[in-house]
């Protein structure tokens, strides 16, 4: 064996270990199926007998690319309090998803300024550009935007331009 097969061998071995110890890192949560929702139970993972505990989960956030974890103990949390569907995987790291809410929030604030407005005031909005800008985020966090308000917005910018 040359001495370069030797050292990628070694090399090798070392990243296995550091792999296993990693497996061996991860936080398990026991799964009580009991406590899933109706449509989890209806699901092929209720009835599979190797989905039987939650197990720390890496993944990577689809807005900025960085690795998080889906920890073990916010699975149990989030599939059997929060009753989400048992399919249903985290796209997004914490810090993204916290911005995204904060997208929501804003939208949702915008939506109730202009449900106050009178035909006139209307045309005075001052956050409108801001609005706009924010539903266009959307798209960047893996979620729809709301078209049909883009569109309403953008004529209303047009007609008052
Ligand atoms: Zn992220």
């Amino acid at each position: 064996m040359t001495v370069g097969a030797d050292m990628d061998k070694k090399s090798k071995n070392k990243l296995r270990k550091k792999a296993a110890a990693a497996e061996l890192r991860k936080n398990i949560e026991p799964m009580d199926k009991v406590n899933w929702s109706d449509s989890s139970k209806n699901s092929y993972a209720y009835e599979s007998p190797v989905r039987n505990a939650y197990i720390d989960s890496a993944y990577r956030c689809t807005k900025c690319h960085q690795v998080a974890v889906f920890s073990a103990k916010a699975q149990k949390y989030t599939y059997e309090v929060k009753k989400s569907y048992i399919c249903q995987y985290r796209t997004l790291c914490p810090e993204c998803y916290y911005s995204l809410k904060n997208l929501v929030n804003m939208v949702n604030g915008f939506e109730e300024l202009w449900a106050k407005e009178n035909e006139s005031t209307k045309h005075t909005a001052p956050y409108i550009i801001e609005w706009l800008d924010a539903l266009q985020q959307f798209p960047k966090y893996g979620k729809k935007a709301n078209q049909a308000i883009i569109n309403m917005l953008n004529n209303h910018i047009s007609k008052n331009s």
